[in-house]
């Protein structure tokens, strides 16, 4: 049986016994055993952002960007390790949402590209200079998931397609109008990815 099913077989709470408080809350909460591990590794079982982070993946799923920039050397890496990559306007980039996106933690966190490394989002980094509090930065992050749950629930179904994605593709389609109540939901998802997750211009 492999690692995974033997995991799920014996059910999260065996696994969490012994741990720290910290470790055992992720793992109740569904955050797989490579995520602990890559924590574990990573040593941020105390960092507020790592915390976020972890319960958001918005800028790994393709809610918030639909690319990652890369280089030559990471494009191969990459493509090695059967990520999919590609050209955007001439550049090499990663198309999200990544392979490598598990739930919402990253499964290469130490082998992620540079534009990952260097990537936080404008609530990150209000949470890194302390204008916001943990609390408050997963509210906005909570609102955020169930906004796009909102709207998923009144577009058509489609298996596997970023909901944000997908909602751009319905608006610009020309055989079937939106309606207001989807342009409404829409609307909200947009509204808070720009007023609280998009980092200000360069
Ligand atoms: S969008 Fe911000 S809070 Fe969410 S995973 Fe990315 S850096 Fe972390
Ligand atoms: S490599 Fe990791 S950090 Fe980069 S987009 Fe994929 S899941 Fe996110």
């Amino acid at each position: 049986m492999e690692v995974r099913g033997v995991l799920m077989g014996i059910g999260p709470w065996v696994l969490a016994r012994g741990l720290d408080p910290f470790k055992r809350g992720l793992l109740m909460r569904g955050v797989s055993k490579t995520c602990l591990n890559a924590l574990r590794r990573r040593n941020l079982g105390g960092m507020s952002l790592s915390t976020l982070c972890l319960e958001c993946g918005l800028c790994c799923d393709g809610t918030l960007f639909l690319h990652v920039g890369i280089s030559a050397a990471e494009r191969e890496r990459l493509v090695s390790l059967g990520i999919a990559v590609g050209t955007r306007r001439k550049h090499d980039v990663m198309w999200l949402p990544c392979g490598k996106l598990e739930g919402k933690c990253c499964t290469m966190y130490d082998a992620r590209p540079g534009g990952c490394r260097r990537f936080v989002c404008a609530l990150g980094q209000r949470l890194e200079r302390k204008e916001v509090t943990l609390d408050e930065a997963r509210a906005q992050v909570a609102d955020m998931h169930a906004r796009l749950g909102a709207l998923r629930e009144v577009l058509p179904p489609a298996e596997g397609e970023p909901v944000l994605r997908h909602a751009r593709a319905c608006i610009d389609s020309t055989t079937t109008p939106v309606s207001e109540v989807q342009l409404a939901a829409f609307k909200r998802v947009e509204a808070l990815r720009y007023d609280v997750f998009m980092p200000p211009p360069q």
